[in-house]
């Protein structure tokens, strides 16, 4: 699932592509919204919120096109005739303007709100770590609110701060020398582990490839996610691998036992 800085990166490229535009065709894919058709409208912008993309356009009333990329889904911008780079029926929406083809890619969700009821979409959303108004002291207050729950689950909870993916909790764990299931009340200064979190992603939005280790180089950019079975890059004690998360919602997870002790 792509983290909070791979989503924010799709949304300027939707807004650099697609602001000020006027929509020459919409073709909705999802069955709910077949019949919508945008076109003649003019597109306002395009921000992120935690992993969210709201796509703002101005039609016969202030709407918002909320999409959100879930697993495998990804916004790709393409010139008019150009060959789509996915097979067509993976398509969940395509908005055109007369020099660009926006196509949204195996998108989880596809919805379209009025303008003033964006808050029922991600007004459940803890701060946005991304985000202008980005509060580190709220995110902490939220984490707290929970204190029996695994830091690693904590951070994946888009109601307490918004823009962490399965990747980047992994490896903050690490960072943190936490092992994933400590429990919140448990983490020396959780504080400083949210700036971690708010630094790492800052860091990979500026750059094509995401590393939490500082080295860009294939197979080198992550301490442990992924790496279950492999040697830890710190001490060599072999990578455990296990499933954590709340019931249903499991996620594969990777950490050192020695580097990263129970609390
Ligand atoms: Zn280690």
């Amino acid at each position: 699932m792509p983290e909070g800085d791979t989503v924010w990166r799709a949304a300027r490229r939707l807004d650099r592509a697609l602001t000020g535009k006027v929509l020459t065709h919409t073709d909705f894919r999802v069955p709910q919204l077949a019949t919508w058709d945008l076109s003649g409208a003019t597109v306002v912008e395009t921000i992120s919120r935690g992993k969210h993309l709201l796509t703002r356009i101005q039609g016969d009333q202030p709407w918002t096109l909320h999409t959100h990329l879930k697993m495998e889904g990804s916004w790709r911008i393409l010139a008019p005739g150009q060959k789509w780079p996915r097979p067509g029926h993976t398509a969940r929406l395509v908005l055109e303007t007369a020099d660009a083809v926006a196509v949204g890619f195996q998108l989880g969700i596809v919805e379209v709100v009025a303008r003033e009821a964006e808050a029922e979409v991600v007004g459940h959303l803890g701060p946005d770590l991304l985000g202008p108004d980005w509060d580190a002291d709220e995110a902490v207050r939220r984490l707290r609110e929970q204190p029996e729950r695994p830091i690693k689950v904590a951070l994946l909870d888009q109601s307490r701060l918004a823009g962490i993916g399965n990747i980047y909790a992994d490896e903050l764990c690490f960072v943190a020398g936490l092992a994933p299931t400590t429990p919140v009340a448990h983490v020396p200064d959780l504080r400083r582990m949210v700036g971690r979190a708010h630094q790492m992603l800052d860091l990979n939005r500026r750059r094509d490839v995401q590393s939490t280790t500082g080295d860009l180089a294939r197979g080198r950019t992550f301490w442990v996610h992924g790496r279950g079975g492999h040697p830890c890059r710190r001490c060599g004690t072999t990578l455990v691998e296990s499933m954590l998360g709340d019931p249903g919602r499991e996620r594969v997870t990777s950490h050192c036992p020695t580097c990263q002790p129970l609390r």
